[in-house]
């Protein structure tokens, strides 16, 4: 029988346990996919050297305390955005970009040298490899009382587990739809589950690799902000390394989920049409192009968040900080935070509350 069982390897549920294990309990990670890290998805290429982001890009060190101490600790090394020269602002794309200087978007974000899956690597590293527990599904959960059962689809059985605690770390709307609960969640707080919009999670990104940073020629700093119908990138930014022996640049993509998704044998070739159309023909020969849809993400999207929020939603509700079946759940992430709740940061403050939780 474990004493704590968590559910996901993202950021919140390894940081938790990395919290957890210097304790006497016995701990255990079980993460649906075949890696770690959820949201945080750093592709690492080998020719050339670079590390693309598919996931989260920045972090605040000046305002989020957590990430910096993480960043501290696990040694590892922050570099500025780039944002040097003319950004490009287009709201007609039959029309020519007017240029601008941006001094505020990016004030005091970082980027982590190697990416974000730094983070990931660096925690999983401190945890027993035998402790975590990758491709478990987790699709129930019972209170017998004592312990709680937990019912895991793994890509041979099923399992079964017994653990005193359990802490859900998992965007909730996606464990609202995925997990059965006996006996079952009040239908309120379901209902609440259901209506948190999960980050980021109806966004996709994609990421271009050149041989040279050539808009940092031209004087532009990569960042676009292209606000007409249709545009398939709506913003762009410079992705380069710290030291940019190659390049890339990536942008958000402005096609709806739908859309993208009717799109998807040509995509690549409208992102590149559209960059060619803004910065010329040395953007027209990408040495590749990495696309991330996380609304396709069976472990992080739900079809509720195919259309994403406009404005960032308000996270942390009281409710989701509660513990049930008596004092054997909690639910984790970023998405239950009262501070940064979207955001890495976020996912760290939500693992601290927990982590407290269970010390008490
Ligand atoms: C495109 C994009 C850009 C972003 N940009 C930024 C940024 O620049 N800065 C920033 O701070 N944040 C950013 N974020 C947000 C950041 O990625 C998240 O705040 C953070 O990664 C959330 O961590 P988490 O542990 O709360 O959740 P998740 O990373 O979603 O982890 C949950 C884990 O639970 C697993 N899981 C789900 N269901 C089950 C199940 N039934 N059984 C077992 N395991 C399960 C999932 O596979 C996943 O590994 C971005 C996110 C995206 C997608």
């Amino acid at each position: 029988m474990l004493d704590i069982a968590i559910i996901g390897a993202g950021l919140s549920g390894l940081a938790l346990a990395e919290q957890l294990q210097n304790g006497e309990r016995k701990i255990a990670v079980f993460e649906a996919r075949a890696r770690g890290g959820g949201r945080i998805l750093t592709q690492t290429l080998a020719d050339p050297k670079l590390a693309l982001d598919l996931g989260p890009t920045w972090l605040w060190p000046d305002q989020q305390p957590r990430i910096a101490k993480l960043v501290h600790r696990l040694r590892l090394k922050l570099f500025q955005q780039w944002d040097k020269g003319h950004g490009l602002y287009q709201i007609d794309a039959g029309q020519a970009p007017s240029l601008y200087i941006d001094l505020e978007t990016h004030a005091g974000s970082r980027r982590i040298e190697g990416g974000c899956g730094q983070l990931i690597n660096g925690l999983m590293q401190l945890l027993p490899q035998a402790s975590i527990h990758l491709q478990h599904r987790l699709f129930g959960l019972t209170d017998r009382g004592a312990y709680i059962d937990l019912e895991f689809a793994t890509p041979t059985v099923h399992r079964h587990v017994r653990a005193r605690q359990v802490v859900l770390a998992a965007p909730p709307r996606l464990l609202a739809d995925t997990i059965t609960f006996e006996p079952p969640l009040s239908a309120k707080f379901i209902r609440l589950l259901r209506d948190t919009p999960t980050w980021m999670a109806g966004h996709a990104k994609a990421v271009l690799v050149y041989e040279q940073p050539f808009w940092r020629q031209f004087g532009f700093s990569g960042n676009g902000l292209l606000r007409y119908h249709g545009a398939v990138l709506t913003e762009l930014y410079d992705a380069c390394p710290s030291d940019p022996q190659k390049a890339a640049l990536f942008g958000f993509f402005g096609l709806p989920s739908a859309v993208r998704a009717y799109y998807r044998e040509n995509l690549e070739e409208r992102v590149v049409q559209q960059l060619t159309g803004l910065f010329g023909e040395q953007a027209a020969n990408p040495l590749r192009i990495s696309i991330q849809d996380w609304s396709t993400e069976t472990f992080t999207a739900r079809s509720e968040d195919q259309i994403p929020p406009n404005t960032h939603p308000a996270y942390g509700h009281p409710l989701l900080q509660l513990d049930h079946w008596q004092d054997k759940l909690y639910f984790c992430g970023t998405e239950t935070a009262s501070r940064e709740g979207g955001y890495m940061e976020g996912a760290l403050e939500s693992a601290e509350r927990v982590y407290k939780a269970l010390m008490l």
